[in-house]
């Protein structure tokens, strides 16, 4: 039995100041554990034990390094099974899903740790003779990293990977409603033999121990995945100590189906893309864009395929959807439904509470798909994070492309068309970070899950990802013998 009464601070395993917090199993509504509520103090001494403990992890070769990256992705990959049911128990997602995202968090300390060999510098001429110019690739320092609660095992790895190759010391704080994930990797980290300090687990209260790690001055870098309203909280807070954010914020990803898309592909893509998750994750299908001339077989056919959906228990393999995360979070949706509905827009099925629970205690919805809608009702255009989808009519390629662009968000975009010219062009006009053609996700881990507008300034994976984590330093080097005093091209040389 996995104790989850201590967070992991300085390579200690320490009790909340703050007293604990319930974890609650949103299958059925019981208490998991209680687990450590840090004060804003405790996040500080996290803070203060990755400063002491960066330069010696620093100091390590990036190969060194990668050792031990590579012995927590053996240890996460023997803790598989039962790292996937934590996942399972503590934020409701089937448990084919959570072995797929226990099989991610494993890929990302191997993918990052195959950089150790990789993080280059540049040399550059210099204009005198004599000198040496280079750019080199040095750690950041100290990172922290605040998640969010739909993929509680995923996202540590996410964060942690990166910067433990690039030199780093971290602190993270999950969601204070799906913290078990993190305190069992937390083990892993320490049996891998990851130095005291290089790697913190810190538990606790958004506006507590979220708003502590992200208003210190002695961070260098806040990498953030939530919610909008949170990332310009944290990017205010960290403006105030010109620290560097990186925010993976949410979606409002359009799934457009052309006339001449293979539709098998499209609906199955687009039911997949809807309810994975029960349709918490920020690249999930939130409005469907279907041409005229294909809608009512596309809609029928995306009814059909949505009735058959298994809802109940996840941590059964023949369950498709689990439980929203929460109840707020159901109310969230339930909300923004009924809103959509008193906008005009027509329940084409009408999901809502089940009249019998699947499993007593659970936060069970079922879908709805909406139709009636248009560009300008809030259903099209907020955040839905759950098993509720608009479909709408769309005469032109054209009118898909701008209904596309109107958007807040920028993070993911789907299009399903075998049409060349339109591919391109929707490659050219489509002002997102990610396009899947005839696809969805999840994105590759050699990828660049980045977002425009509202989904964020930054974003993660990849070299591109990784070099959040790094910063450079220039080096001058005079081997002349000569003083270079009176060389500079503005001194008249
Ligand atoms: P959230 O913003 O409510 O919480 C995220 C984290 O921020 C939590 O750990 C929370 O405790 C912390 N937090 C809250 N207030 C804070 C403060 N003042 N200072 C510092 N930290 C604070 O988000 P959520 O409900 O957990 O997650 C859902 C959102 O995450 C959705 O919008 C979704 O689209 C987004 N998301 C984005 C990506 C991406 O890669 N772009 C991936 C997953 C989820």
């Amino acid at each position: 039995m996995t104790d989850f009464s201590r967070m992991w601070i300085g390579g200690q395993w320490i009790a909340g100041d703050m007293g604990t917090r319930p974890v609650l199993n949103p299958t059925n509504g019981t208490t998991l554990a209680n687990v450590p509520e840090a004060s804003p103090e405790q996040a500080i001494a996290a803070i203060a034990a990755a400063r002491a403990a960066q330069p010696g992890w620093a100091a390590l070769s990036p190969l060194q390094r990668g050792q031990v990256m590579h012995r927590i992705a053996a240890l996460i990959r023997n803790h598989a099974e039962p790292l996937a049911r934590l996942v399972v128990q503590e934020q409701g997602k089937t448990i084919s899903e959570a072995r797929g995202e226990v099989g991610g968090a494993a890929e990302f300390f191997t993918y990052f740790a195959e950089f150790a060999r990789r993080i280059q510098g540049e040399i550059l001429p210099s204009d005198a003779p004599g000198e040496q110019i280079w750019i080199q690739r040095v750690p950041v320092g100290v990172v922290t990293a605040i998640i969010p609660w739909n993929y509680p095992a995923a996202l540590v790895s996410r964060k942690v990977a990166p910067s433990m190759i690039a030199g780093n010391a971290i602190v993270l704080k999950p969601h204070e409603e799906t913290p078990l994930s993190a305190l069992y990797m937390a083990r892993l980290f320490a049996e891998a033999g990851v130095p005291d300090g290089v790697v913190n687990i810190v538990t606790g209260g958004g506006a507590t121990v979220g708003a502590a790690l992200t208003s210190h001055p002695d961070i260098d870098l806040v990498t953030m995945t939530g919610s909008v309203p949170t990332g310009r909280k944290i990017m205010t807070a960290a403006a105030a100590n010109l620290v560097p954010v990186s925010l993976e914020l949410g979606g409002k990803a359009p799934l457009i189906v052309m006339e001449d898309a293979d539709l098998d592909l499209a609906v199955a893509s687009a039911v997949t893309s809807r309810f994975m998750n029960c349709g918490q994750v920020c690249i999930c299908n939130e409005r469907m864009l279907v041409h005229d001339a294909v809608y009512d077989t596309f809609v029928e056919r995306f009814i059909t395929a949505t009735k058959a959906l298994n809802i109940g228990d996840p941590m059964l393999e023949s369950t498709d959807i689990g439980p929203k995360v929460s109840a707020l979070e159901l109310e969230k949706v339930e909300r923004i439904t009924a809103a959509a509905i008193a906008e005009g827009a027509r329940p084409l099925l009408q999901g809502g509470r089940p009249e019998t629970a699947p499993v007593a205690g659970g936060n069970w919805l079922l879908p709805t798909v909406l139709g009636d809608v248009t560009p300008d009702m809030a259903i099209m255009k907020d955040e839905i994070f759950g098993p509720v989808v608009p479909v709408m009519r769309v005469r032109s390629f054209e009118e898909a492309m701008q209904i596309t662009n109107e958007s807040r968000y920028g993070l993911s975009a789907y299009l399903f068309t075998n049409d060349f010219s339109r591919i391109m062009r929707a490659v050219q006009d489509v002002r997102f970070g990610e396009i899947y053609v005839n696809r969805i996700g999840p994105e590759a881990l050699q990828g660049y899950h980045t977002g425009y507008r509202n989904s964020g300034p930054g974003g993660d994976d990849g070299l591109h990802g990784l070099e959040a984590y790094l910063r450079k330093k220039t080096v001058y080097a005079n081997y002349s013998g000569k003083s270079p005093v009176g060389l500079m091209p503005w001194n008249g040389r």
